[in-house]
């Protein structure tokens, strides 16, 4: 005779992991969308850096007038990337965007950034 008696247990595992993965979604999410954005004044040169790395200079020509750029979001959510500190109508919706946050890796892709390392972005 044998009764399972395990089936609690194995639901109680679940919730467990399930638990676990979404407290690791939310930790990967926070990572990705924590990068330092730049645009050169100089060349224009569009790069970002991962978020511990804050450039000094531009990794193409070494100007230090670098622009900081971060993500203006309006109240559907349509993300504009521009320099901080500018007043940004949506290009999508052209209402006024003025949430400010942290652009993701995939929106400055599209926007043309490509990533710089510490080195490139170093004072020599
Ligand atoms: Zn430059
Ligand atoms: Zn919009």
């Amino acid at each position: 005779m044998k009764r399972s008696c395990s089936g609690p247990i194995q639901f109680l595992a679940c919730v467990l992991i399930l638990g676990l993965m979404t407290g690791c979604s939310d930790t990967i999410k926070t990572i990705e969308s924590d990068n330092n954005a730049y645009q050169c004044s100089a060349c224009q040169n569009k790069f970002y850096t991962g978020k511990d790395i804050f450039a000094a200079c531009c990794p193409k020509c070494k100007s230090y007038e670098l622009k900081e750029i971060v993500s203006y979001t309006c109240a559907q959510n349509h993300s504009n990337l521009a320099p901080r500190g500018s007043s940004v109508t949506c290009s999508t919706c052209g209402n006024s965007a003025s949430r400010v946050q942290f652009p993701s890796e995939q929106a400055l892709k599209e926007w043309g950034a490509a990533k710089a390392s510490k080195a490139e972005v170093s004072k020599k």
